[in-house]
C-alpha cells in the first residue's frame, strides 16, 4: 500500500514513512493510493473474529511494510481486556431494538482516543526502533487529546512527550489524569494563560525549522493516518456487533468535532462495509453540519467554548480527506478548494453536483446540538432507557433520535465517560454520575507538573534541557 497527499504533490511513500510525520510536505493530508476492498466473503469471515483478530485483519492491508508477525504482536499487546475493560473492547449496548450505542469509552482515559492513541504509542515504538531514531512530541491539549496521547506513550522507548495545558483550567479530575503520571518521557506543562496561548506555543516550536529539525519534534494530533485507521476497526466491529447478517445496512451517528472519528467511517464505507448513513453530528461549533446542509465550508474565526467542549473546533482538519475522494480524487481541484480556504475562510460547492453527492453517493447526513438539547437528551436516555451519557454522546444521540430509520440498525458512537464532564451530568440530572472507586483514589495520587510563563523560549529550553 502507497501513501500519496491530497494535494498532489508527494512522492507515493510507504506506511512507515508517514506515520510519525503530520501534514504531507506540500500541505495536503496523506491518504492511501486506493481504498482495499472488502467482499461479502471476507465480510461473512469477519464476522467470527475477535476485536484484536479484526484489528489486525483491517490493519494489514493499509500498514503492508510492516512484517504481519510484528503486526499481530502489537496489534494483540493494544487491545487486551486488561488495557480496554473487556475482551469485547468495544461492547455495544442496546438501548431499544435497531438503536445501539458503541462503547468508545472504556480505555485507559475513558475516552474514544485511546482506541487510536493506544495502537499508535505501540507503532512509533516499533517503527522508531527499528529506524534507531526518536521523537519528542509536542502538543497542546485542553483535556481529552493530551491525556490519551500521554497514556499511550508512557514508557515508550525513543518517545519524550511536552504536553501544554491550560493552567488552573481543567477539571480535578482531568488535572489528576494527566499530572499524576510519574513516567520518566512524560513532561506536564502547565502554562500561565488560556488553551489558545499554548497552542500558539506549540506552533511556534513547529514553525522554527531548524529546531524541529535538530531536535526532532513530532506531534500525534487528529490527522495522523495512524489514528484514522485505527479507528476504522469499530466501525466494522459496531456493524457485527448490531447486524445479524450481512446484507443488512446500518448508519452510524458520530459527534464530531476535526472529523476524525467519521473520517474512518466514510474509509469503511469505500472499502465496501454496508452503511446506509454516516450522520455528522455537531454542538454550537457547526461548521460540519453547515458545510453537510448547505455545501459551504466555512471556517470560523473562534471556537465557541461548550459544554461538549471536545468538539469545540473552528475548523475540520480530516474533513480534506472526505473531500479529496468527494472531487473524484483530483488534486488540482483539491489544492484550488484549499488555496479559497486560506485566502477566504471557506469555498462553496453548492452549485455543483459535489453538493448532491454528499448525500446520494456517500451517505452523509448531519445535524447539530446545543447547550439545551444536550443536558435533555441526556434526561431522556437516562428516564427512558436508564443509562447516563455524556455530553459529545448526547451531541449524536439528540440527532439520531430526529433523523433515525427505524427499520435500519442505528449505532451512536460514545466518545467519552461521563465521569469526565460531571458538572454537565449534574445539571441535566440533578446528581453527579456514579463515581468508580479509581477516580477518588487518582485525585489523591501525587502530581508531577512544571508551571511555566507563556513564552516560546522558555519551552525551548525547557525541551532542550530534558531530553536525554
Ligand atoms: C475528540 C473528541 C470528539 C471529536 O472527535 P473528532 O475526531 O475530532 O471528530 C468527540 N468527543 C470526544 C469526547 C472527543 O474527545
Amino acid at each position: 500500500m502507497q501513501y500519496i497527499s491530497t494535494r498532489g504533490g508527494m512522492p507515493p511513500a510507504s506506511f512507515s514513512d508517514i506515520l510519525l510525520g503530520g501534514l504531507a510536505p506540500d500541505g495536503g493530508l496523506v491518504v492511501p493510493a486506493v481504498y482495499p476492498q472488502i467482499d461479502i466473503e471476507t465480510l461473512a469471515a469477519w464476522r467470527q473474529l475477535s476485536y484484536p483478530q479484526l484489528a489486525f485483519e483491517i490493519i494489514r492491508l493499509f500498514a503492508t511494510d510492516i512484517p504481519e508477525t510484528d503486526l499481530q504482536d502489537i496489534i494483540e499487546r493494544t487491545y487486551t481486556a486488561h488495557v480496554f475493560g473487556s475482551a469485547e473492547i468495544a461492547p455495544i449496548k442496546t438501548l431499544t431494538p435497531k438503536l445501539h450505542i458503541l462503547e468508545l469509552s472504556n480505555g485507559p482515559t475513558l475516552a474514544f482516543k485511546d482506541m487510536a492513541m493506544q495502537l499508535l504509542g505501540n507503532l512509533f515504538e516499533y517503527v522508531l526502533a527499528k529506524r534507531n531514531e526518536t521523537i519528542n512530541i509536542v502538543g497542546a491539549t485542553s483535556g481529552d487529546t493530551g491525556s490519551a496521547a500521554e497514556y499511550a506513550m508512557r514508557g515508550k522507548r525513543g518517545v519524550n512527550v511536552f504536553m501544554l495545558s491550560p493552567f488552573g483550567k481543567m477539571s480535578a479530575f482531568q488535572r489528576a489524569q494527566m499530572y499524576s503520571l510519574q513516567d520518566s518521557n512524560i513532561f506536564n506543562i502547565a502554562i500561565e494563560g488560556m488553551f489558545d496561548d499554548a497552542q500558539d506555543m506549540v506552533k511556534a516550536v513547529n514553525n522554527d525549522a531548524t529546531f524541529k529539525a535538530q531536535y526532532k519534534i513530532g506531534a500525534v494530533n487528529s490527522i495522523n493516518w495512524g489514528r484514522v485507521i485505527a479507528q476504522v476497526v469499530y466501525y466494522f466491529k459496531g456493524y457485527f456487533a448490531a447486524t445479524k447478517s450481512n446484507d443488512e445496512q446500518i448508519s452510524f451517528v458520530v459527534p464530531s468535532g476535526n472529523f476524525g472519528n467519521v473520517c474512518a467511517g466514510h474509509i469503511a464505507r469505500q472499502m465496501g462495509l454496508p452503511i446506509q448513513r454516516l450522520v455528522v453530528a455537531t454542538n454550537e461549533n457547526d461548521v460540519l453540519d453547515e458545510f453537510f446542509r448547505t455545501g459551504v465550508y466555512q471556517v470560523r474565526g473562534e471556537a465557541q467554548p461548550t459544554s461538549s467542549p471536545s468538539m469545540d473546533i473552528s475548523k475540520a482538519s480530516n474533513l480534506e480527506r472526505f473531500v479529496f475522494d468527494l472531487v473524484g480524487r483530483d488534486s488540482a481541484k483539491l489544492a484550488d478548494l484549499w488555496q479559497q480556504v486560506d485566502q477566504a475562510g471557506g469555498f462553496d460547492l453548492s452549485a455543483t453536483a459535489f453538493f448532491g453527492q454528499m448525500g446520494s453517493a456517500y451517505g452523509f447526513t448531519s445535524g447539530r446540538s446545543n447547550h439545551a438539547d444536550r443536558l435533555a437528551t441526556i434526561r431522556l436516555v437516562k428516564q427512558q432507557f436508564d443509562v447516563v451519557i455524556d455530553p459529545h454522546t448526547a451531541d449524536a444521540m439528540k440527532v439520531a433520535l430526529e433523523q433515525r430509520d427505524k427499520t435500519v440498525a442505528t449505532v451512536v458512537l460514545e466518545t467519552a465517560l461521563p465521569i469526565k464532564f460531571e458538572e454537565t451530568i449534574l445539571e441535566a440530572l440533578g446528581e453527579r454520575p456514579p463515581r468508580p472507586a479509581f477516580a477518588d483514589a487518582l485525585e489523591k495520587l501525587p502530581q508531577r507538573v512544571d508551571v511555566m510563563k507563556a513564552d516560546v523560549e522558555t519551552l525551548k529550553q525547557y525541551i532542550v534541557s530534558h531530553i536525554g
